[in-house]
This record gives structure tokens, sequence and C-alpha cells, in this order.
């Protein structure tokens, strides 16, 4: 009897735990390492949201709370999807989850049966295909490539839908690309799912004040009202608010789906975090006063990041509309040898060469379904987000 599961043989190993390692290994021996791969921002929790929690503790709120979310927590999510996205729920449409990975992995886990396909626009966050795994499902990723700037045409959803489908996961602003759908083509995409009743959409809506210039962020049941039945908009405190931490997630849904999703999470974590509830509470109902400079700040370094890069020899950088990544394509790299040797033979080869010579820690492509390319996490400073750039500059000057 084999004593590991055959669920365990699903999953692959995360691709990036490579780079990751070396990265650490290379910053233990002494060198001069600069972490791109990060994502998450990289300040402080607001001090509102830090003396609630302090507040929460103080007066006894350590106790386990209702499973899926206090109900202070869950009124305040209501009145964030009101007041910010122009969508109506109830109290028993909404859950909360220990971050925002675990409320779309009870969602796959409450509905995936072997055989339902999820559709996963690539470049897709790493956790997705392996979350479909893991609940029994088929991942099919479909690439949007650079010519339509990662974003999936509508002809390609259609193409992808099957009577099998279950899911289409959607994610804009995009971890790893950035892109954000605009208005029109989040449209054209919720048009291509009229048609298909039988398909459910999970909106992961993480990045959503991370974005940039006159960018208008729109979530597909805000779009198309007639979807609403059958989309899970998830959301979260951990970006936008600087609280990877915390491990605060939500949903809001069609209540049978909140409510199975609520049977999973009551037989494997119960309820998430009492302190960080009430900190995430403050956070949707506090002040919000922090969101604008944090998008400026970010958009400085998207705009220094994106400059910087297409500087260097074989690297076209696209612009992203949000998040805080950026996924260049380095086809002009590949084939090429470094200054210290290295046969840049694919993106991974590219990312470990530029982490050997360099010291610079990015996450190569093919972890994320689109190469030849690398992600960059721009949450750090501009100092040195300027030293970075300038080393990767150097690094593809050198290559021949
Ligand atoms: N969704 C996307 C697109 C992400 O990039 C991440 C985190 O990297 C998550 C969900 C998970 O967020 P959390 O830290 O709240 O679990």
């Amino acid at each position: 009897m084999a004593f590991l599961s055959d669920t365990l043989a699903r999953v692959k190993p995360s691709p990036t735990i490579a780079v990751t390692t070396k990265a650490a290994e290379l910053k233990a021996a002494g060198r001069d390492v600069i972490g791109l791969g990060a994502g998450e921002p990289d300040f402080d929790t607001p001090e509102n949201i830090r003396e609630a929690a302090k507040r929460a503790i103080d007066q006894g709120k350590t106790r386990y709370t209702a499973v899926d979310g206090i109900p202070e927590l869950k009124k305040a999510i209501c009145e964030k999807f009101a007041r910010e996205n122009g969508l109506t729920y109830a109290p028993n449409q909404i859950t909360v989850g220990t971050g925002g990975k675990q409320i779309l992995y009870n969602a796959l886990m409450a509905t995936c049966n072997p055989g339902d396909e999820v559709i996963i626009p690539a470049p897709y966050w790493v956790s997705y295909p392996d979350m479909v795994l893991l609940a029994g499902g088929t991942p099919v990723p479909v690439v949007a490539t650079i010519e339509t700037d990662f974003k999936l045409t509508p002809a390609q959803l259609e193409t992808a839908i099957t009577p099998k489908t279950k899911w289409f996961i959607f994610n804009s602003p995009s971890n790893p690309t950035g892109a954000g759908y605009t208005r029109a083509e989040l449209r054209a995409l919720c048009d291509v799912l009229l048609r298909h009743p039988q398909v459910w959409i999970m909106s992961d809506d993480m990045y959503e004040h991370l974005v940039f210039d006159d960018f208008e962020f729109t979530t597909p049941a805000q779009i198309e009202p007639a979807l609403y039945n059958r989309t899970l908009t998830c959301n979260g405190v951990s970006k936008s608010y600087a609280m990877t931490g915390w491990r605060i997630g939500y949903a809001g849904g069609p209540a049978h789906l909140i409510k199975a999703m609520g049977t999973i999470q009551s037989q494997s974590t119960s309820n998430p975090c009492s302190v960080s509830q009430y900190a995430a509470l403050e956070a949707l109902t506090g002040t919000q006063d922090f969101l604008a400079p944090n998008r400026k700040l970010f958009q400085r370094r998207r705009d220094l990041v994106v400059s910087m890069l297409n500087a260097a020899p074989g690297v076209t950088c696209p612009k992203p509309e949000g998040a805080f990544y950026v996924y260049p394509d380095i086809s002009g790299c590949i084939g090429k040898t470094s200054a210290g040797g290295a046969k840049i033979t694919d993106d991974e080869a590219f990312a470990s060469a530029l982490l050997e010579e360099t010291g610079v820690a990015v996450v190569f492509g093919a972890a994320f379904g689109l190469s030849p390319n690398f992600r960059v996490s721009y949450a750090t400073s501009e100092t040195v987000l300027e030293e970075a750039c300038k080393r990767i500059q150097s690094f593809c000057a050198g290559l021949k």
C-alpha cells in the first residue's frame, strides 16, 4: 500500500521553488541578491488596521467564530460589493476564508467532479491549475499571448468551452502579467459566457485596487447581471491593504454555492483567524485614504521598470494596467550564451543564469504557462528596482 496519496501525485511541486531556493542559497553564501519574486506589497499594514487588531485581542475576540465569517465582516463585505462594484449580496451569499487562496480552493473542492473542465487563461497564477487538479477537475489552459496584451479573446474562450466546462477562471488585473480587461473586453467575454449556461465564472478580483492611469476596474457580475447567478466574485484584503500575512479572503455568490464552500471549510480549517477578521473589518469600513497614494507609488514603479526593461536588448515589456507585476517577453535572448557561459535555451535557463551572474531573482515564464518570459514583481523600492533593471540590462547586453 502506497503511503502517499494519489491526490498528491496529481500536483506538481511549485516550479518557482527552484529559483527561490537558489536565491536563498546565494544570499546565505553572502552574495548580493535582489529578489523580484515576492508577490506582496513591501509596506506595512496601515496603522488603523493594526490598531483594530490590537483592540480585538484586548477585547478577548480570540475564540472560534462562525465558520465562514463574523456577521459584522459579512455585512461590511456586502456594503463593499454594493459601494465599489454595484453588486447586491445578502450576508448568506458571503463567505470569508483564510486568504483568497482558500476561497478559490473551497469553491473548486465544493464543485469539481472527475471530468469537469476548468478554463484557465494563461499566463495564470501558478496555483489555479494545481488547485483544480487537487479538486479532481481538469485544468484547460488557454494561452493569451503578447499580441493581445496577454488577454483572452472572445473567440479563444468560445473555442475552449465544451459541454464539460464547469468554471471559467477570470483574473483581472492579472498575476503574473498585470493585464487588466477593459469594460468592452470583459463585455465581449460575458457575451460568450451568456451563450453557455453550464459555465460558471470564478472572478478573482484580488488586484482590484491596484490599477493605473485611468483604467476602470470591472467584474463580470457587474458587467452582465444575467451572469450573477453563476458567478463567484472573489476578493480579499491581502494585496490592496498590505495584509498578506493576516490571511483573509472573501467571496460573494449564489447562496447554495456559498453554503457548500462553508461545508468544506468547516471540515478543514474552520473559521479564519478571529483577530484577522476584525482587522479586515477595519480595512473595509475604515479610511481608504492610503489606496490612492499606493496606486500612485506602484504606477511610478511600473513606469520605471517598463522603460528600463524595454531598454534591455532582446526584451519586450508591455505596460500593464494593474497589479504589481510585469511579464516581459525574452524571445530575443533565447539561443544566445551569457557572458558567464550559460546557454540560454529557455526562460528557466535565462532566470537561472541571471540569478547566478547578477544576483537578480525573477520567476521564469514556464511556471505561469507562457514562455519565453519572466515575471518581475515591482513591489520594492525604486532604488532597488533601478539597480535590478540595470543588472538585467547589462546581462542582456552581454548575451552573444
Ligand atoms: N489570486 C491571485 C491572482 C493572487 O496573485 C494571489 C496571491 O498571490 C491570491 C489569489 C491569493 O491571495 P491570498 O494571499 O489572500 O491567499
